[in-house]
């Protein structure tokens, strides 16, 4: 296998006879083999920030894009390269590419696409620190990102432009659990010559591929359940190797570059020298190069270990998730639970269409009563973890409008639907009764008693 400069292109895409397997032994599996490791069993930690280049010739032909190989853990390393080509794999993607962060898969994305001058449509409903740069820091470098007011395809259609450069989801948004209509939203955008990317963070690949439904670029916090465990910041895009960035609507594609120059001095263009892969390629030499956010290769390693149970830890979580709607929904001091999978949701069709697993193992209900006793009920939880981060093994609840959401106003929140008795649980690994009796007693410290529940009556 080669690796090149910046440890993509040819290598960063899917090896055909890995495509054989299925999901659950790519992600122990995919994209690593011993032999080519010093046949390492478990994927070593390259903790090295450069690379041999060997003799003079060789450097030349690594800085042509002649021969692959890495140089610089800021652009590529061995240990984040298989946690890159790895996603790619269980997500279908032609190319992928990891970062420091969450906000910087978000970030890098939209850089990649748009330009002072550039306007972007984005969902309603986005995570907090998504929603902020797009309010407050994007337009300062002249970026507009304007908010369709619903996913509805009429409403997005209206707001596009002839300098729109992308449309931006969530395939399941917190904390009210929208699910997207991927399929439809991808047509729409491909018929105005721009690519959808979606954040399928909280879906991860293992509830929603949003590229088998077209979607074009795919973006994680890989910080969440992708990796699970709550011990790292790690994000990554994907790309589905279907966009055509050459449509004349994407000049930094398609310009020549004295960067991208052969032996001879003739300038290419990133479309030229990376066909397969112009999406990740670019991020990595004209935005992670520049801008650095690189992931690490220690919580590279440390996301490689919990993917290796994703399924198993979603599939316990989703079961959870049901015993705790299920105590919750009966439950007098709540007046709505909110879950994309249960029939009463407004999105029940479209969770079932595009997760029919389950959509997520986070969810959000109404509690009913004043903010100070809201406030009592969480600070009386003794197992449930009061955190702003979710997808951990370990269960965790917030009240959203005043911690995640609180960039917005209470304007923003109303058109977010984000309503002040919300509260998120993020639902872990432990017993589910233990996780039900926490609760029990956390409303029991409220309200003097301990709920009437339709599991009870
Ligand atoms: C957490 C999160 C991010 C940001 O990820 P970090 O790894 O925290 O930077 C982006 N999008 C969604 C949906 C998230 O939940």
């Amino acid at each position: 296998m080669t690796e090149n400069v910046s440890g993509v292109t040819a290598d960063s895409s899917v090896d055909p006879a890995e495509k054989q397997y299925r999901f659950d032994t790519l992600k122990v599996r995919g994209a690593y083999e011993p032999s080519e490791h010093n046949l390492a069993f478990s994927v070593p930690i390259y903790q090295t920030t450069s690379y041999e280049m060997g003799d003079t010739a060789r450097g030349d032909r690594l800085f042509r894009q002649e021969e692959l190989g890495f140089l610089y853990t800021r652009v590529g390393n061995p240990t984040v390269d298989v946690f890159e080509r790895r996603v790619a794999q269980l997500d279908g993607a032609v190319g992928a590419i990891a970062l420091a962060s969450g906000m910087a898969a978000v970030s890098h994305s939209i850089l990649n696409l748009a330009d002072a001058g550039d306007h972007i449509i984005a969902s309603p409903y986005l995570y907090g620190g998504t929603f902020d740069l797009f309010k407050s820091i994007l337009p300062r470098y002249g970026i507009t990102v304007e908010l369709a007011p619903s996913l509805e395809s009429e409403a997005i259609q209206k707001l596009v432009r002839p300098n729109t450069k992308a449309l931006f989801i969530e395939s399941i948004a917190n904390p009210k659990g929208y699910v997207a209509d991927i399929a439809t939203l991808a047509e729409l955008a491909h018929a105005n010559g721009i690519p959808l990317i979606v954040d399928n963070t909280f879906a991860t690949p293992y509830l929603i591929q949003p590229i088998k439904h077209g979607a074009d670029v795919v973006v994680y916090s890989a910080t969440k359940g992708l990796s699970g465990h709550g011990n790292i910041i790690a994000g990554l895009i994907l790309e589905a190797g279907t966009f055509d960035y050459g449509n004349g609507r994407f000049p930094q594609f398609t310009d020549k570059g004295y960067t991208l120059r052969d032996r001879d001095n003739v300038y290419r263009s990133f479309l030229e020298v990376f066909p397969e892969t112009p999406f990740t390629v670019r991020v990595r030499l004209a935005l992670l190069n520049y801008l650095g956010a690189a992931l690490g290769p220690f919580d590279a390693y440390l996301a490689l270990l919990g993917l290796e149970t994703l399924s198993e830890r979603t599939e316990k979580q989703l079961a959870n998730v049901r015993a705790l709607i299920e105590y919750l929904q009966g439950n007098e001091f709540v007046s709505w639970v909110d879950y994309a999978s249960l029939p009463s949701s407004p999105n029940y069709e479209l969770a079932t269409r595009y997760a029919p697993k389950g959509s997520g193992t986070i969810f959000a209900f109404g509690f009913k009563g004043s903010v100070e006793e809201q406030e009592q009920f969480i600070d009386a939880t003794r197992l449930f973890s009061y955190q702003v981060n979710v997808g951990d093994a370990k269960s965790l609840i917030v009240n959203n409008a005043k911690t995640t959401h609180s960039e917005l106003s209470p304007e923003e929140q109303a058109a977010a639907e984000l309503a002040p008795e919300t509260i998120r649980l993020s639902v872990g690994l432990e017993d589910p009764q233990d996780l039900i009796d926490d609760l029990d007693q956390a409303f029991a410290a409220v309200f003097g008693r301990r709920p009437a529940t339709a599991q009870r009556a």
